[in-house]
């Protein structure tokens, strides 16, 4: 983990929130290859969950809603973790997640805990512009609410028909206890979900729930994560969220253990039911051939873009004879290329090198690097991932070719400069 944070800082993937005045716990800031690489996970996300698909549409709801929403969706009577207080040092905890190899800090001995008290999460903030007539909301908890409010809009305005999803990326907010493991517990995260709505019926979320895990879990090994990492955790009953039927986490295997990367749940009518209550307003779909209606359950799968950049990190990072080689899946490293003319001090070289550089960046995040000598580039490449590097020499003044280094193989392949953008194109998307 330490070389992991160490690199992130580094090479510019990720600093701690607010670093120059200290910090802020539980908040981190995305440098330009981490937002590269998040930009990445979420593109990709996209295209497999609403771009390709015909039942899944896309929503960018507020972060910021009508509280009423919060007292529907449980949360405010809910939305808890376990807080305990050590009575010598004062240091708070999530008892359900206790490292008991933890000393306390009072006489290096046990810590001694206060009883468990019900802690909520959500962050609130305050709204309007007169300070005595200012009104408490809540930054959203988690994204979903803002899809369950909008199902009827979405229904008015579209053309879907159950079942069907809304998908939606965006910002939550926790007052976590304990943040921490880097990014891993954040106060301020990312999640990417899609709320799938399907016929009220054991059996329909049966086979949705189902479905959606192999989806998922079949998501992330594509994009290159070892299978022997991951794997499903059924929730026991008395774990499960308040609105989940049934819950399953994907865990990853990460260096402080098994832990959760993805939810899916099955919520049952609990979202829109709740909704219908508190807002008096009709939640229910009209199937369009039957006539009937109903109030749909949701399969919902829930995982956090910043969990994902992190295992994605920890999963593809490799040292071979002490130098460091990130092997992310080329469709969310930052860098698709590196340009390099062989040697800086030749403007031929150099004009040939710039002219790829420019051309190719006009469709792929490239890079150009003309410090040092040429073994120096592509270690410092290998760092950050970029599959692959391009090198200008005397040869493509005459053969109008380059050489081509693959970042895994280190094998080198000639290409002509006219074939490059198939050539990354094949290997890339
Ligand atoms: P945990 O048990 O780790 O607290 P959770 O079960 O509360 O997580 P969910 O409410 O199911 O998490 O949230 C869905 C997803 O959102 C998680 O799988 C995770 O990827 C992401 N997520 C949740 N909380 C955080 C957080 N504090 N920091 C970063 N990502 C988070």
């Amino acid at each position: 983990m330490q070389k992991i944070v160490a690199l992130c800082k580094r090479r510019g993937f990720i600093y701690p929130g607010s670093e120059i005045y200290g910090g802020l716990a539980g908040t981190w800031d995305y440098g330009p290859l981490g937002t590269e690489l998040k930009r990445n996970i979420k593109n990709q996300w996209w295209k497999d969950m609403v771009q390709l698909r015909e039942d899944i549409v896309g929503l960018d709801a507020a972060i910021m809603m009508n509280p009423k929403t919060w007292e529907a969706s449980g949360h405010v009577e809910a939305f808890t973790d376990p807080l305990v207080e050590c009575k010598k040092c004062h240091k708070r905890f999530r008892a359900d997640k206790l490292d008991v190899a933890e000393k306390c800090i009072e006489g290096n001995s046990q810590h001694e805990f206060t009883e468990a008290r019900k802690f909520n999460l959500l962050v609130k903030a305050y709204l309007g512009v007169l300070e005595e007539k200012q009104s408490e909301i809540y930054l959203r908890g988690e994204i979903t609410q803002g899809v369950h409010v909008n199902f009827k809009n979405v229904l008015d305005s579209t053309r879907v028909r159950i079942p069907f999803g809304i998908a939606q990326i965006g910002k939550a907010f926790r007052n976590e206890i304990t943040p921490g493991n880097f990014t891993f517990r954040s106060r301020e995260f990312e999640q990417m979900e899609n709320q799938f709505y399907i016929e009220p019926k054991e059996k329909e979320g049966e086979k949705w729930f189902e479905y959606w895990k192999k989806m998922r879990m079949d998501w992330y090994l594509k994009l290159g994560i070892k299978k022997e990492n991951l794997r499903f955790r059924d929730h026991e009953e008395h774990e499960r969220a308040h609105y989940a039927r049934a819950a399953c986490d994907i865990e990853y295997n990460s260096p402080f253990g098994w832990s959760e990367f993805e939810g899916i749940h099955n919520r049952g009518d609990w979202d829109l039911s709740r909704h219908e209550q508190y807002s008096g307003q009709s939640m229910k779909y009209r199937d369009p051939d039957s006539g009937d209606e109903y109030l749909p359950w949701v399969i919902e799968t829930s995982g956090g873009v910043d969990r994902a950049a992190l295992f994605f990190l920890i999963d593809a990072y490799s040292e071979k004879d002490g130098k460091v080689i990130l092997k992310l899946h080329p469709k969310l490293a930052p860098f698709k290329a590196a340009v390099f003319p062989l040697l800086a001090n030749k403007p031929e070289l150099v004009k040939k090198a710039k002219e790829i550089y420019l051309d190719l960046k006009k469709d792929f995040m490239v890079v150009w690097d003309d410090r040092g000598n040429i073994g120096g580039r592509y270690a410092s490449q290998d760092e950050i991932g970029t599959p692959f590097c391009i090198t200008v020499d005397f040869q493509s003044l005459e053969d109008e070719m380059v050489t081509v280094r693959d970042r895994d193989s280190a094998k080198q392949d000639r290409v002509k400069i006219v074939d490059l953008r198939k050539y990354l194109d094949d290997k890339i998307t």
